[in-house]
């Protein structure tokens, strides 16, 4: 419970003094009824505040965080049948944050987080082809054609998908398995898993290590951490 001219001065209606004033010339009502004097406390939460008939929302921070995501959490808010989240990664963040797209659980890595709904659709939109980079370890040793495949398009049960950024890193011959670093701008369900099974090379691991301009630069696995100013400018 707060004090409600510090509830009003939080929802960016006037500074704390003027609240003051405007309570007290009656212009506020709390669930129908007019507060009119200054000793008053409760809570935005469950209460409709009006002032001057028009109803005041919490305004919170812009916020914007990166995390490392680790294996075994889901890309939502909420789940509902009691899976852990990525929200769960965030125990002291207090804004209602969500991630800017999904991993799927068994895929680690580079995951944006904000409360700023305006941002989503610019990196989300096909249109604005933001660029992501994953690195996969799949079965198997790729030959030179089936890189091609990769980098040129393939047939997908949802469409041919777009041309690729493909590279090898490592050729684990011994245990026959590559390294590959894949960079795609579409973001299909299972994209990367679909697009290397396509070609006969499964995936056995999947990690975004670059997400629109920004990579993981020593970020540990399951850690987040805000966004500089130049990082979330350069998201705009
Ligand atoms: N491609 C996938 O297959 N999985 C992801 O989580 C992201 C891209």
């Amino acid at each position: 419970m707060e004090r409600l001219q510090k509830i009003l001065a939080q929802a960016g209606i006037a500074s704390r003094r003027e609240a003051e004033k405007i309570i007290l010339a009656g212009r506020v009502t709390v669930d129908g009824e007019v507060i009119d004097s200054l000793g008053y406390k409760t809570e935005l939460e469950g209460h409709t505040i009006l002032v001057d008939g028009n109803p005041i929302e919490r305004k919170e921070a812009l916020v914007y965080y990166m995390l490392n995501k680790p294996k075994g959490y889901i890309s939502t808010v909420k789940d509902d049948r009691g899976r852990k989240t990525v929200i769960d990664l965030f125990p002291e963040v207090k804004e209602r944050i969500f991630p800017i797209g999904r991993l799927d659980g068994n895929t680690e890595g580079l995951l944006l987080f904000t409360n700023d709904g305006s941002l989503m659709n610019g990196l989300l939109h096909p249109k604005y082809e933001v660029y992501k980079t994953y690195v996969a370890l799949v079965e198997g040793i790729p030959t030179d054609k089936e890189i091609l495949m990769l980098k040129n398009g393939i047939e997908l049960s949802d469409g041919m998908t777009a041309p690729a950024g493909v590279r090898i890193l490592f050729r684990d011959i011994p245990n026959n398995r590559t390294k590959l670093e894949i960079m795609i701008h579409e973001g299909r369900n299972r994209q990367v898993r679909r697009m290397c099974e396509a070609v006969g090379h499964p995936v056995n691991s999947l990690k975004r290590t670059e997400f629109a301009g920004l990579n993981l630069s020593g970020l540990k696995r399951g850690m987040h951490r805000p966004l500089t100013e130049e990082e979330i400018r350069s998201l705009y």
